[in-house]
C-alpha cells in the first residue's frame, strides 16, 4: 500500500522564481509604465544589446514569440514555396511551423538514439536539390553536436539555423548557443529557462543583412514609419518583456548552475536499471531545460510518480512527422524510428532552479522504487 504522498511536486513552479525577484521586477515594470514604453522602445533595445553580448553575437532582435522568431529566420534566409528545410522529428512542433509559415516544406530527420539530438548522418540522407537549410534544436537544453552538423551543411552549401528555445546560456566548446549558426531563434515563453511575463522571443545573428531584414519584417516591413518596402508583420516585443528579461538575464547563469546541480543529483541518485537518461556530448554544457528519462512502460512510471504526488511531463508524445497537421506530407509510423521510440518512452521529471534538494531526493526515491 502506498501511503499518502509526503510532497506535492509540480513539474514546474514559476511562482517561486517570481517571489525571489519580485521587487526588482516590480520596479522595472513601473519604469516601463511610467515611460509608457509599451511596444518596442528603450527597454526592448536595452535587452537586445545585453542579449547580443550574452550570446557573443553582433545583433539580437526582440520579437513576439519563439515561433515568430523561427518564421522570420526562415524569411531572412529567403525560404519560400518549393524549398525544403530539414528539422528534427523530435522537437516542439514550432520548429517546423517556421518553415511552413514561410511557405517552405519541413523535412523531418531522425535523432541519435542516445543524445536524442538531431543525427547529422540522417540529415545528410534527407538532402535533395530543393534543400536550403537545416534547423538544429538544442533539445532539452543539451547542445547538439554543432561541428558535425555544420560539416554536413557546408558540404551541401546549406544554411544552419539554431533553435535555442530550450537552451539559453548552454555552451558548446566554450561558446554560447545562439552564436554558433548563421542565425538563431530563442523563446522567452514564461516556462522557458529565460521566461518573459507573457509571450516573447528573439533572434540572434552576426549577419548584418539578416538583422536588417528581421527588424523590417517584425515592424510592418518598414524602416521609416508609414513607408513599407515589403509585406511585413507585427511581431515586435512588448516593453514590459524587455524590462523583465533584462532583470532576469542577470541571474540566468546562476539559475543554470542550479539546474545542473539538480541534474547531477538526479544522475547520481537514479539507480533504477529500467530508466535511461539523455547522453551528453563532452564538449557541451547543458542547461537542463528539461530532465527527461526513458523507460519501456512510460505510462506505468508516470502513474507511479503521480501516486507519490509528483507531476511529470511528456516532451513530446507525438513526433512532428506523425502530427495531423503534417498528414499531407505522407509520413507513416516506422519512418523515423528513434524519434518514435523517444515519443513512446520519454518522461520529464520536475526541473526548475528553485526545486529543493529534499524534493529532488523524493523524486529520486520514487523513481528508484518503480518496479
Ligand atoms: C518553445 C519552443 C518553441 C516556440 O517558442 P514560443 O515562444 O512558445 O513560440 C520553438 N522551438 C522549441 C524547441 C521550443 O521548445
Amino acid at each position: 500500500m502506498e501511503s499518502s504522498p509526503r510532497f506535492n511536486i509540480p513539474f514546474l513552479e514559476i511562482k517561486r522564481q517570481y517571489l525571489n525577484i519580485k521587487d526588482e521586477v516590480g520596479s522595472a515594470l513601473k519604469r516601463v509604465f511610467e515611460d509608457c514604453a509599451f511596444s518596442g522602445g528603450p527597454y526592448v533595445e536595452g535587452f537586445e544589446k545585453e542579449f547580443a553580448s550574452f550570446c557573443g553575437v553582433r545583433h539580437a532582435i526582440g520579437l513576439s514569440s519563439g515561433t515568430d522568431a523561427l518564421h522570420l529566420a526562415m524569411r531572412a534566409l529567403g525560404i519560400k514555396e518549393g524549398d525544403e528545410v530539414i528539422v528534427p522529428a523530435n522537437t516542439f512542433i514550432a520548429t517546423a511551423w517556421g518553415v511552413s509559415h514561410a511557405g517552405g516544406t519541413p523535412v523531418f530527420a531522425d535523432c541519435e538514439p542516445d543524445t536524442w539530438n538531431i543525427d547529422p548522418e540522417q540529415v545528410e540522407r534527407k538532402i535533395t536539390g530543393r534543400t536550403k537549410a537545416i534547423i538544429g534544436v538544442h533539445l532539452y537544453g543539451q547542445p547538439f553536436d554543432f561541428d558535425a552538423l555544420k560539416k554536413v551543411a557546408d558540404r551541401h552549401g546549406l544554411k544552419l539555423v539554431e533553435d535555442c528555445a530550450q537552451a539559453v546560456g548552454a555552451k558548446y566548446k566554450g561558446k554560447r548557443v545562439g552564436g554558433l549558426g548563421d542565425i538563431a531563434c530563442h523563446s522567452f515563453y514564461p516556462g522557458k529557462n529565460l521566461g518573459a511575463y507573457g509571450e516573447a522571443g528573439g533572434i540572434t545573428t552576426s549577419v548584418g543583412e539578416y538583422d536588417e531584414m528581421v527588424r523590417s519584417l517584425r515592424n510592418h516591413g518598414s524602416k521609416v514609419k508609414y513607408y513599407h518596402d515589403e509585406i511585413g508583420f507585427n511581431m515586435r516585443m512588448d516593453g514590459i518583456h524587455g524590462a523583465v528579461l533584462s532583470v532576469k538575464l542577470k541571474y540566468i547563469d546562476e539559475w543554470s548552475e542550479k539546474r545542473r546541480a539538480i541534474a547531477k543529483r538526479y544522475l547520481d541518485g537514479i539507480k533504477n536499471p529500467a530508466i535511461k537518461t539523455q547522453k551528453g556530448i563532452p564538449s557541451a554544457e547543458s542547461v537542463y531545460h528539461l530532465f527527461v528519462v526513458t523507460t519501456e512502460d512510460r505510462d506505468a512510471l508516470k502513474e507511479h510518480l503521480e501516486s507519490r504526488g509528483i507531476s511529470p511531463g511528456i516532451h513530446y508524445p507525438v513526433p512532428c512527422h506523425l502530427q495531423n497537421a503534417y498528414r499531407h506530407l505522407g509520413y507513416k509510423t516506422g519512418d523515423i524510428p528513434n524519434a518514435e521510440r523517444l515519443a513512446r518512452t520519454c518522461l520529464s521529471l520536475p526541473m526548475f532552479p528553485e526545486l529543493t534538494d529534499k524534493e529532488a531526493d523524493y523524486v529520486i526515491d520514487a523513481v528508484n522504487d518503480y518496479r
